[in-house]
């Protein structure tokens, strides 16, 4: 078959348009919350607004991404306080998730964002923080135009039922298998 040939089976047409997605980035690989804020740029450069809120991110911890957001005029909340085995008050960790989802819930509600990133906020509702259903129905019952982005290893399968598009990364493998450090300008 020559290289200019029109393949036999040509893809189904997609001839739907929906005012909004619900997209998962989930999987145990790297990618997830850098694919996310990825496409938080795009949405920028179509004119949307942007809401980011970050679940389990240490504000201590600061991510690069965060001033670059900012200055882009995405909203970004950063309300946990470090991943739970580097917390030595869990229910402060617990609380902060908390806060967390009832300020993105409000976020999703307004109507007022074409894109509202939860980053890491299916550990929390692992973690039963956050009710699953809860989370499940704030998205089911956004204004029609709120495009979502959640991230996370093990999605609910709730939340990957309610997904138009989930993907999910595999680690093939990890420099920090090997002992490497995060890296600043490539991990944060
Ligand atoms: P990134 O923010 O780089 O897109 P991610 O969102 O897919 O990563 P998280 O589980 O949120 O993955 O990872 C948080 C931090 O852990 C990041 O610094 C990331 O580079 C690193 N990381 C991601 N995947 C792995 C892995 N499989 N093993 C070790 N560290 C990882
Ligand atoms: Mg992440």
């Amino acid at each position: 078959m020559k290289g200019d040939e029109v393949p036999v089976t040509a893809p189904p047409r997609a001839t739907r348009k929906v005012p909004s997605v619900v997209i998962v980035n989930t999987g145990d690989g790297k990618g997830k919350s850098t694919a996310a804020f990825g496409t938080a740029l795009r949405a920028v450069a179509r004119g949307w607004k942007v809401c980011v809120v970050q679940f389990i991110k240490s504000d201590r911890w600061k991510v690069g991404e965060r001033d670059v957001a900012t200055r882009l005029g995405i909203e970004w909340w950063t309300v946990g306080d470090g991943f739970t085995w580097d917390s030595d008050n869990m229910e402060r960790t617990e609380a902060i998730a908390r806060e967390a989802w009832r300020v993105a819930k409000d976020k999703i509600a307004s109507g007022d964002y074409g894109l509202v990133v939860l980053d890491e906020v299916t550990y929390p509702m692992t973690w039963g923080w956050i009710p699953v259903d809860q989370v499940v129905e704030a998205i089911r019952l956004r204004p029609p135009t709120v495009n979502v982005i959640a991230t996370g290893r093990d999605a609910p399968p709730e939340l990957v039922e309610l997904a138009d598009t989930v993907s999910e990364v595999r680690s093939v493998k990890h420099a920090f298998d090997n002992g490497v450090r995060a890296i600043r300008g490539i991990d944060f």
